[in-house]
């Protein structure tokens, strides 16, 4: 058993964690207070190969691992959720659709760009009235002389305001499929004017499609397939939650730590305290356990095995473990954790997406008791 990190993947997360540090870091907070989108930041990313780090050359990735692009997201996340949120979805959801299922000739026209960065890409599943029942979706493709036309809205995508591509799954013969929709179709229009919680420098939207035409060679995959095609996309997607997750407990915990040597009370710093080192112990305990569950769902998925459980479980835990470490983080901090001028209250946030997106974690639960229970 080897739970070394190659060479290459260290030199991947210092990489990130340098750019981390000196590019996102700085404006992550007014960001967060403005809601402006980092769009330079994501340009810079798609030079340095992140946009599509675990796809092949040949589709203008950058030949890398799960693991390694698990440990980009922690990275990014670690200082900016928001960011590590939209790249998550970037990667995951919007290009591994085509990578999985597109042709050759999609992979080329849509997949290249999208992995070297030219624009993002997203991933159009949740309706208003599907959600964790994602396959209940009222979106419809009717097939036309020349292609497809789709009708139906999506919401809380995230990235389709910038996205080159949305891939969107509809209703179509008897089943589900997923087709491509390119920005700039007649009938889609885009409107990312949520106000959030938290994630706030992530861009999220409300998709429509009013007779939105698509040409025919833009369906993905085999028609039909589409339900099955979202469950392995999201199967995915809950590694890079995994790790968005974290990062945001490891900032938490990186917070907690500096706050608690230098604040006093009863003439002495907080960290003299049990009741304070304790919550360190648990906090640092849940992000060892969360980081090496999502590094062994990644590794999986990297030998071309099962990962699906493990992937449901990373993602549960890891983001309940955010969630509970950001908690901590504003408790450690008193008063000056409820203020915006420590950064750990915009974690606590930012957390609580993770439990709700891509499967909330009761929906984790159904996933991982069915595996374990042989039952549907
Ligand atoms: C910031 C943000 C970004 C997002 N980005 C995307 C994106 O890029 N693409 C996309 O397609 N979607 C995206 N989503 C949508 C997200 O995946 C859904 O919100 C999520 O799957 C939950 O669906 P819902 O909101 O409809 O909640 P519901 O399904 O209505 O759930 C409400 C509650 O009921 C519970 N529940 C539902 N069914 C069951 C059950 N069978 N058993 C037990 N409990 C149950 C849920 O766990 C939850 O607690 C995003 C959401 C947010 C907030």
């Amino acid at each position: 058993m080897d739970l070394d990190l190659s060479h290459e993947q260290r030199m991947i997360r210092d990489t990130v964690r340098e750019f981390a540090r000196e590019v996102v870091e700085p404006g992550a907070s007014n960001r967060d207070e403005s809601g402006e989108i980092p769009l330079a930041i994501m340009q810079e990313m798609g030079q340095m190969g992140l946009l599509g780090l675990p796809f092949p050359e040949q589709w203008g990735g950058s030949g890398g691992d799960t693991v390694s692009y698990a440990l980009a997201v922690e990275e990014i996340s670690r200082v900016d959720a928001s960011l590590g949120l939209g790249f998550a979805a970037h990667v995951s959801l919007g290009c591994s659709p085509l990578y999985l299922f597109g042709s050759d000739a999609q992979k080329s026209r849509y997949l290249t760009r999208a992995a070297r960065g030219e624009y993002l890409a997203a991933f159009g599943l949740t309706e208003p009235e599907a959600g964790s029942d994602a396959g209940g979706t009222s979106t419809r493709a009717q097939e036309t002389a020349d292609g497809f036309s789709i009708t139906g809205t999506k919401i809380f995508i995230t990235n389709a305001g910038h996205a080159g591509y949305i891939v969107v799954t509809a209703r179509h013969g008897e089943g589900i499929s997923s087709f491509i929709v390119p920005a700039g179709t007649p009938g889609l229009s885009v409107q990312c004017n949520y106000r959030k919680l938290g994630m706030r420098s992530s861009e999220t939207c409300e998709v429509r499609l009013d007779d939105g035409h698509v040409p025919a060679d833009h369906i993905l995959g085999e028609p039909g397939h589409g339900f099955r095609q979202f469950l392995e996309i999201l199967d995915g997607g809950r590694i890079s939650i995994g790790a968005l997750g974290v990062g945001i407990a490891q900032a938490c915990l990186d917070a907690t730590v500096a706050y608690a040597h230098t604040r006093r009370q009863f003439g002495r710093t907080l960290d003299r305290f049990q009741a304070i080192q304790f919550k360190v112990a648990d906090m640092a305990m849940e992000v060892e356990l969360a980081r090496n569950m999502v590094l062994k769902a990644a590794w999986l998925k990297d030998q071309h095995r099962p990962f699906a459980t493990e992937a449901a479980m990373a993602k549960l835990f890891a983001s309940e473990a955010a969630m509970r470490a950001s908690l901590q983080a504003v408790q450690v901090h008193g008063g000056a954790g409820y203020m915006r001028d420590f950064p750990v209250e915009r974690y606590m946030r930012d957390a609580k997406l993770l439990e709700i997106g891509e499967g909330t974690s009761e929906i984790q639960r159904l996933v991982i008791s069915r595996a374990v229970l042989g039952v549907r």
